[in-house]
This record gives structure tokens, C-alpha cells and sequence, in this order.
């Protein structure tokens, strides 16, 4: 059986075993169209017991970092690649977006952007003069916005990670690691914040009173914390650094992870009033 020659009916390369060696197609057998495959195949989509998926992000909950090294490293057919956990997580993220992480409605740019009171200064500009050359007040431009923004997000959230992992080039120069291995890292630190600090947490204040305690300062050392916690042991896992290095990195890197937070929404804020 192993050693019959099929024609793959993908790209036409001739090959043995189960799987194209070219293109990956799998060999359809009459076994796959039965109706108790299908049937399977319909209860996994349903419940997620897909164990491919929820052992991956166990991991990335569990041990920080080893989902990169593995797939940096070559070994990517255990678990999901980083960043189709990613675009799941995205997409579950953004059907309700509570939680303003990489969503951030028209109030939350207003309020947050507070870093620089220049800035703050320039966005209520920029907004009342968009407001009135498209001829509504305010409350009603900010429905039209945040509309917007939130499918512009969705799609932008890649320049968050991108942004985020610039330093990592710098810190960890000496470790031979390619520029787009630390972009996996970090999208890997964008998953675990998609999974805590957005779903898990947006679950928990829906079905508990936690939702009251719930403010700017809370929320600030929930995401440092978690952060934190992602950073350094993620840090010891794929850059084996240790030490007081590690900490100074990771306090260095959690700070740097606000500035490319703000950066972003900066240009999220932008490109929504352009495109508006
Ligand atoms: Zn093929």
C-alpha cells in the first residue's frame, strides 16, 4: 500500500505515502468520505475539542516562550503555528472587544492618549474638524467612528507586534536570532494577552461583579503583572537569558510594550479618521 506511486491531484507530482511531498495535499481515501468521519469532523469544529488547539494554548499559558522556540527551532507539527493561534484569538477578540486592548473606541483615544498633553490637544482637534466637515456632532461621530475602528483594528493588530518586537533585535543582538523569529515571540506575547487580558478577562467581569472594580489603575496592574510574568519566563525559555540581565530586559521590555501600545493606537487613530 505505502509503496504505491499516486499522482497528486493538487500539483501533478508523482509520489508515495499519504502526503504529497511537494504541496502537502493528503491522499483522499474512501475511509475520509464516510459518514462517521464526517460526522467527527463536524463535532470537532463544534466543540473545539481540535486537542491540537487547546494544547497549544495550555502552553502558552504554562510555559512561556517554548511555543517559539519550538517552531523557531524546526519542530512546528505538535502544536498551532503561532500565528494561526494568533488569527483565531484575533477573531474571537474581536467579536466583542469589550476590553480596550488593541481595539480602542474614540473616548478611550481621547483619555489615553494623555501621555503628551500636545497630543491629547491635537486628536480633540482633529476630531471636531472632522465632525464638522462630515456635518454631525460629536455623539454622533463618535458612533460612526467607533464602528470604524474596531474593523480597521482587527486588521492592523500586526503593526502592534511588529512595533513591539523592534527591541528585541537590540536586547537580545547576541543571541543569532533572526529579525522575524522575534516577531513570532511576539506574537506569541499577543496571544497570551488576546487569551488573559481580553477574552478570559472580558468572560470573567461578564459572569462575576468583578466588572465594578474594574478601572484604568486595576487594569493597568492586571496587564503589568500578566506581562511581566510572560516576559521573563518567556525570556529564560527562548533567549536562555538569566540572571539580573533577565530582569532589567524584562522590566525594559514591559515598558517599551506601553510605547508600542500608544503607537499604535496613534496610527490606529489616523488611519480611522482618514479612511472615515
Ligand atoms: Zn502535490
Amino acid at each position: 500500500m505505502e509503496h504505491i506511486a499516486h499522482t497528486c491531484k493538487s500539483c501533478g507530482n508523482v509520489f508515495q505515502g499519504n502526503f504529497c511531498n511537494l504541496c502537502g495535499e493528503k491522499i483522499l481515501h474512501a475511509s475520509d468520505r464516510s459518514f462517521k468521519r464526517f460526522a467527527e469532523t463536524i463535532f470537532k469544529s463544534i466543540t473545539f475539542a481540535d486537542s491540537k488547539f487547546i494544547k497549544t494554548l495550555w502552553l502558552v499559558l504554562k510555559k512561556p516562550g517554548f511555543l517559539t522556540k519550538q517552531f523557531v527551532e524546526g519542530k512546528r507539527v505538535k502544536y498551532l503555528k503561532p500565528l494561526s493561534l494568533f488569527l483565531v484569538l484575533n477573531l474571537a477578540y474581536f467579536f466583542f472587544p469589550v476590553i480596550q486592548l488593541f481595539n480602542a473606541s474614540l473616548n478611550t483615544q481621547l483619555r489615553s492618549s494623555s501621555v503628551l498633553l500636545y497630543l491629547r490637544h491635537l486628536y480633540s482637534n482633529v476630531v471636531a474638524t472632522k465632525a464638522s466637515t462630515m456635518g454631525v456632532d460629536l455623539a454622533a461621530f463618535s458612533l460612526i467612528y467607533n464602528l470604524k475602528t474596531v474593523g480597521l483594528a482587527k486588521l492592523m493588530v500586526m503593526i502592534f507586534v511588529v512595533i513591539a518586537s523592534l527591541p528585541l533585535n537590540l536586547l537580545y543582538f547576541k543571541r543569532n536570532r533572526f529579525f522575524t523569529d522575534h516577531i513570532d515571540y511576539m506574537v506569541e506575547l499577543a496571544c497570551f494577552n488576546l487569551l488573559v487580558n481580553a477574552i478570559v478577562l472580558s468572560i470573567v467581569t461578564a459572569f462575576t461583579g468583578l466588572g465594578n472594580y474594574l478601572n484604568e489603575t486595576s487594569l493597568t496592574i492586571i496587564f503589568i503583572a500578566t506581562n511581566l510574568y510572560f516576559l521573563i519566563r518567556a525570556s529564560v525559555q527562548f533567549y536562555d537569558e538569566k540572571g539580573w540581565r533577565l530582569i532589567l530586559k524584562s522590566i525594559v521590555m514591559m515598558l517599551f510594550l506601553k510605547v508600542a501600545l500608544e503607537l499604535y493606537r496613534s496610527i490606529l487613530f489616523f488611519v480611522t479618521i482618514w479612511s472615515l
